[in-house]
């Protein structure tokens, strides 16, 4: 985030209106940034000062009455007359083409709503990871250090490959919890950039092919092998991410612990 960026976002960012990525992200310039992180306590200041000002002053018993009677006035609306009703109709069939025309563009990529729930979620695991150090329980990159770390902690065996060799070098592992259950979280490095590999056991048994998506500038994908649920999640670009799948894919055969 840059220094306009996040002076346009400060007073959202103060009155706690602004996404958990977002948040992150001004925080992260404010550390950085001198004059941003004056603008910031400025703008803190006189937030604390008009809250503390006294300028809150109830308004007067005939005002209040006045508003509610023309509130209640307002809510007894005449009845819409007939040509009105097909006009609107004229406007909910216009509606209907543009969302038509809208799912047609869109359909490049279709998942459904849980898929949105839980990429949200996801990318939150990610986020959480890379502040207050908690990016790994288990810090290595020998993959027969990581993987016995998981076992008695998850009713499942995660696969744990180190791609060094490939450009993605295994730094660590953790368990977080996604979907309403303890998960594997696999850490990976590429340059300067963070990969968490989130595992577990799938709830449908059939495979599906890797799908893609971006949030909030982040990549992240999805998809289901072997009967386990996989999601990669990186600020990393989408082709090297998918570089990076491709190479999980081809490493990850049965995973279920018996
Ligand atoms: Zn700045």
């Amino acid at each position: 985030m840059n220094c306009h960026e996040t002076q346009r976002w400060l007073p959202a960012y103060l009155d706690g209106e602004v996404d958990l990525v977002s948040a992150v992200a001004i925080e992260e310039h404010l550390k950085t940034c001198a004059r941003c992180a004056q603008a910031y306590t400025n703008q803190q200041a006189l937030q604390t000062a008009i809250r503390g000002s006294g300028l809150y002053q109830p308004a007067p018993m005939a005002l209040q009455k006045r508003i509610q009677m023309s509130v209640r006035q307002a809510g007894n609306v005449a009845p819409i007359p007939r040509m009105m009703r097909w006009r609107w109709f004229g406007v909910a069939a216009a509606l209907a083409c543009v969302a038509i025309l809208a799912w047609g563009l869109g359909r490049a990529w279709v998942a459904p709503a849980a898929d949105d729930r839980l990429a949200t979620e996801v990318l939150a695991g990610h986020v959480r990871s890379l502040m207050a150090d908690h990016l790994a329980d288990v810090e290595s990159s020998a993959r027969h250090t990581v993987k016995p770390w998981f076992a008695g902690k998850l009713d499942f065996s995660p696969t744990v490959e180190d791609l060094a060799s490939q450009g993605f070098p295994l730094t660590g592992g953790r368990l977080d919890y996604l979907d309403g259950r303890p998960v594997a979280a696999l850490v990976y490095q590429h340059q300067r950039h963070t990969i968490n590999l989130f595992s577990w056991p799938a709830p449908q048994a059939n495979d599906t092919a890797a799908a893609a998506e971006e949030l909030q500038g982040y990549h992240l994908i999805h998809w289901t092998q072997a009967g386990m649920t996989y999601w990669a999640v990186s600020d990393l670009n989408v082709d090297e991410l998918q570089g990076f799948v491709q190479l999980v894919q081809r490493q990850s055969g049965p995973t279920l612990a018996p």
